[in-house]
């Protein structure tokens, strides 16, 4: 009896991995379509100068409406484009895009921008970003590009030269989510960032979790000892952006400051109508 339950048990593994494979081919055909086909589209979220207040920058943030799924989240599909080297249009698409919508913010405000693996070793990558910033208009220092660890471990050498090939042309690197997947210390001094994103499972309840507290204030401890300016991501609470402040972070993004929405939601930034303080931060 074990045994008809065991394989039952196998079949239906079996089954739902197909299911799951398939699921992925149809996701990674329609991927090859859809920036044509005008199913992608950016959200914006700001990053707040956590001193002031004031909103310094925003994050494109990439999302796609699947004409039958809906929206499908950048969790799921960047990984799948990934894999297929659509991301390669893709990240164009959203390179373009959120560089010809910086363009036409008051100056200081930048745009940060986050690249894949694939897009880091294509030989293609730093020409086109030059493109994209003669061709936008958009000063290179208002640009931040976010990678993430994993982006650089494949070919370390490689990666390396890339990102100093894109620093002279003048933007930043930040390393998005520091502290997860394969961070480690030495990247840090191995790769020139100019800025490090707290990954936001460190800053959820850093408030009331000691350990989560020790994490945090040692990676600030450690922007401040290398010079970079620290990030940190997810915010949610008051609680949470007090402790970031008491402890002297520089930047924080979340839904506490915004959430990602549609440019439009931030013209008073974007169009520098309202001045920026710390009463309307939260709007
Ligand atoms: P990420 O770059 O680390 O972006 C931060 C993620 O945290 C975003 O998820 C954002 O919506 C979410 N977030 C922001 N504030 C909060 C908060 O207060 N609480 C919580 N719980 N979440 C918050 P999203 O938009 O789903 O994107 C997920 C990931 O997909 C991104 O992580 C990034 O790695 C990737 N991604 C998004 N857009 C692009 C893109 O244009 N190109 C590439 N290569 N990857 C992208
Ligand atoms: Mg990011
Ligand atoms: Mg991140
Ligand atoms: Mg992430």
């Amino acid at each position: 009896r074990a045994k008809s339950e065991g394989r039952g048990t196998y079949r239906f593994f079996e089954a739902r991995m197909g299911v799951e494979v398939r699921e992925r081919r149809l996701l990674e055909h329609d991927l090859r379509h859809a920036v044509a086909r005008g199913e992608m589209h950016l959200v914006y979220q700001p990053q707040t100068d956590v001193g002031s207040g004031a909103v310094i920058g925003f994050e494109a943030l990439l999302r796609w409406k699947h004409p039958e799924r809906g929206f499908v989240s950048p969790a799921v599909f960047i990984p799948i484009a990934e894999e297929s080297d659509a991301i390669l249009r893709i990240g164009e698409w959203v390179l373009r895009e959120a560089c010809r919508e910086a363009a036409t913010w008051p100056h200081p405000l930048s745009i940060a921008v986050n690249v894949s693996a694939v897009q880091i070793h294509s030989p293609h990558f730093v020409g086109l970003v030059h493109e994209v910033l003669l061709k936008t208009g958009l000063a290179a220092h208002r640009l931040e590009v976010e990678v993430t660890e994993t982006a650089l471990i494949s070919d370390p050498n490689r990666a390396l030269l890339t990102l100093r090939q894109l620093k002279s042309l003048g933007l930043r690197i930040a390393m998005d989510d520091f502290g997860t997947g394969y961070s480690s210390l030495s990247n840090l001094r191995s790769f020139p960032f100019d800025k490090i994103k707290i990954d936001g499972s460190f800053v959820r309840s850093v408030d009331s979790n000691e350990q989560t507290a020790a994490i945090v204030r040692s990676v600030l401890g450690l922007g401040r000892g290398l010079g970079l300016p620290v990030l940190a991501e997810g915010v949610e609470t008051e609680a949470e952006f007090g402790f970031l402040a008491a402890e002297q972070c520089h930047a924080a993004q979340g839904y506490l400051m915004g959430r990602p929405s549609p440019i439009g939601q931030f013209s008073q930034h974007t169009h520098g109508t309202v001045p920026v303080t710390d009463e309307n931060r939260k709007r």
